[in-house]
């Protein structure tokens, strides 16, 4: 992956051809995630939009008329900031009520505003963590298990991988091996122990990984992974609850 570039307030890098990263370098780092750009041939997909502090739409570079299909991987706070801002919203069936609402205990919203350090970097002078909201996105496409989202060139089917979030979605290019990942898995420390985080749910989801053909993987936080150091990640986490 190419340099990170930072800006005001996002950082982008270059993955390959067609695949932007970006992510928020002033968040604190434990609600700081990735977004992934992918550009296709009939459509663009976004996977995931921040925390929703600063305007997102604007650092998407995507051809006037052509659609750019917004994909939330699950409903926490770093993952659905900014969905409001877009008109292609897509994620979870299982949290898609929730979207109309983005009520702060489901999205643990209520946990940035009292977060030590949240922001390295002020949006604007006057603003305070504590006034932080997430606006509602409905979602105008639900996610499945099995469903397909197409760019025109290549298609992504929908896993649903239940464990860190009951909601939790993936999106995996058969084709390409490419798979997006969100938080159901990624290379840093998984995080398990949320109100409504599994581990029954997560060890599956990880048994299931281990068969999964992925080339390369982006997740919803840490560096992008190929096959064998997923292998090693879902293996590690099972070793430490309960063996494989
Ligand atoms: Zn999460």
């Amino acid at each position: 992956m190419g340099e990170l570039v930072v800006g005001d307030w996002f950082g982008k890098a270059v993955v390959d051809a067609s695949t932007t990263m970006l992510t928020e370098p002033f968040v604190h780092d434990f609600v700081r995630a990735n977004m992934w750009h992918l550009r296709g041939r009939d459509a663009d997909l976004l996977v995931d939009t921040g925390i929703g502090i600063c305007p997102l739409a604007p650092e998407i570079d995507t051809p006037a008329g052509k659609p750019l299909i917004v994909v939330a991987t699950h409903i926490h706070l770093d993952h659905v900031g900014s969905l409001h801002e877009f008109p292609l919203r897509m994620g979870p069936k299982m949290s898609a009520a929730r979207f109309d609402d983005m009520d702060d205990a489901v999205t643990y919203a209520y946990m940035f505003h009292n977060l030590d350090g949240a922001v390295s970097k002020l949006p604007a002078p006057d603003w305070k963590a504590a006034n932080y909201r997430i606006p509602p996105a409905p979602l105008t496409r639900v996610l499945d298990e099995g469903d397909v989202v197409d760019l025109g060139d290549r298609q992504f089917r929908v896993l649903h991988l239940p464990g860190h979030s009951p909601d939790s979605i993936a999106l995996f290019d058969e084709a390409d091996g490419r798979f997006f990942s969100g938080d159901a898995i990624y290379d840093s420390w998984l995080i398990d122990d949320l109100a409504d985080s599994n581990k029954a749910d997560y060890r599956r989801t990880m048994q299931r990984l281990l068969d999964l053909p992925i080339r390369i993987g982006h997740g919803g936080h840490g560096p992008s992974f190929d096959g064998a150091r997923m292998r090693e990640i879902a293996t590690g986490y099972l070793r430490r609850n309960g063996g494989i």
